[in-house]
């Protein structure tokens, strides 16, 4: 049996003629940005994230930076991220010209330690940036509290966690902004790039929205000198396709995750951890292996894909060796670089095929 890492197309099976559809009603209008298409997909998805106000953008990246922006983080601050992210969570701090500060993650959990926090800030703090990573909420409470102390922004990167819940609220409505990615490997996706930011703050996302769109107010004046990073017609129209099917999206891959957890035993292979206060919408699941190579090869030989999220941690990538940080600085985050394996997880994955990765990794 082949069991592929991640395959888009039953859900695209499914819903075929709602995107169809979508292509033609966005062809036969003939316009292509900043419309009907848009408008329609950004309320729902605030209403989607509990948020009042969703400024579609360009991608995920830009989600991130442009609320950064927005909020006057730039040269001379710093923001804190998780060591243990995708790095575009770090490249959105330092595209703004701020620099990345790495709070080491919670091993069991894999996101931010709320723990370790506090010793990173200080009087260039301005910011605190928690990543609901693999699609599981950060502990919010204790980082909203430290946030609230100390006067720091916070900008949650959603990217991999559209629908998740911590407390039974959803995530994207706690911190000042956040940012979404609709990259079309997300649990929404689009059928290009695309993203979005959620907020409450009215000010903020007409800022938001100006910086994306050249700076601009309305049409040849300029007060900001912005950039073009805006959702087009076409993927507006694909994501409000797909966005119904949200709930059963996440609900199949929550009891792919659930037959995953229960049939799963092998020693050699840890388990992801759920606290009691998520509902993870399982963006990856995540295991851990000291001999990851190994069993990664050996799921391969089997036909089964997986993949390592993420191989290098980012202060040791080349790009962040101006951080000044070695290896052995962030064993965390190391420690999580070198042992993590992501098994498949897509909806649609038939039972036998959970089953045939399940039998496959307790046979390792
Ligand atoms: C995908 C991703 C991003 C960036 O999104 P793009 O749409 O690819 O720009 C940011 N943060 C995290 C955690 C991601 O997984």
């Amino acid at each position: 049996m082949r069991v592929p890492f991640v395959s888009f197309r039953p859900l695209e099976q499914r819903l075929d003629s709602q995107l169809r559809a979508a292509f033609e009603r966005v062809y036969a209008s003939s316009w292509y940005i900043g419309g009907r298409e848009d408008e329609v997909f950004e309320k729902t998805f605030a209403a989607y994230c509990d948020s009042k106000y969703c400024v579609g953008c360009g991608n995920g990246l830009d989600a991130l930076m442009l609320p950064l922006r927005a909020l006057g983080v730039g040269p001379g601050d710093e923001v804190l991220v998780p060591s243990n992210t995708f790095i575009a969570t770090a490249l959105a701090v330092t595209y703004v010209g701020a620099t990345p500060v790495l709070v080491e993650p919670d091993i069991r959990t894999y996101n931010m330690d709320p723990a370790r926090i506090e010793e990173k800030i200080t009087a260039s703090t301005k910011a605190i940036m928690p990543v609901h990573l693999y699609g599981q909420s950060c502990d919010m409470d204790p980082i909203l509290a430290i946030a609230k102390k100390h006067g720091l922004f916070v900008i949650e990167d959603c990217a991999q966690a559209h629908g998740a819940r911590y407390k039974g609220k959803v995530i994207g409505s706690f911190g000042d902004a956040a940012g979404f990615s609709f990259y079309p490997g997300k649990n929404l996706g689009a059928l290009g790039d695309a993203g979005a930011m959620v907020t409450n703050c009215e000010e903020l996302a007409g800022k938001v929205r100006a910086l994306g769109n050249y700076g601009s107010d309305y049409k040849y004046h300029h007060i900001y000198q912005g950039v073009n990073s805006r959702l087009d017609e076409l993927q507006a129209a694909f994501l409000s396709a797909k966005l119904p099917m949200m709930e059963e999206v996440n609900a199949d891959r929550r009891a792919t995750a659930k037959k995953y957890l229960a049939g799963i035993r092998n020693p050699a292979v840890a388990l992801p951890f759920v606290p009691e206060w998520a509902e993870p919408v399982w963006h990856i699941f995540a295991v851990r292996c000291e001999r990851r190579e190994e069993l990664a090869a050996y799921l391969e030989e089997k036909g089964i894909g997986t993949n390592r999220h993420y191989p290098i941690a980012i202060h040791l990538q080349e790009c962040y060796q101006n951080l000044g940080l070695q290896k052995g600085d962030l064993p965390i985050a190391e420690e999580i670089a070198a042992t993590q394996l992501s098994l498949p997880m897509y909806y649609g994955m038939t039972d036998e095929e959970i089953q045939y990765v399940i039998d496959c990794v307790n046979k390792f």
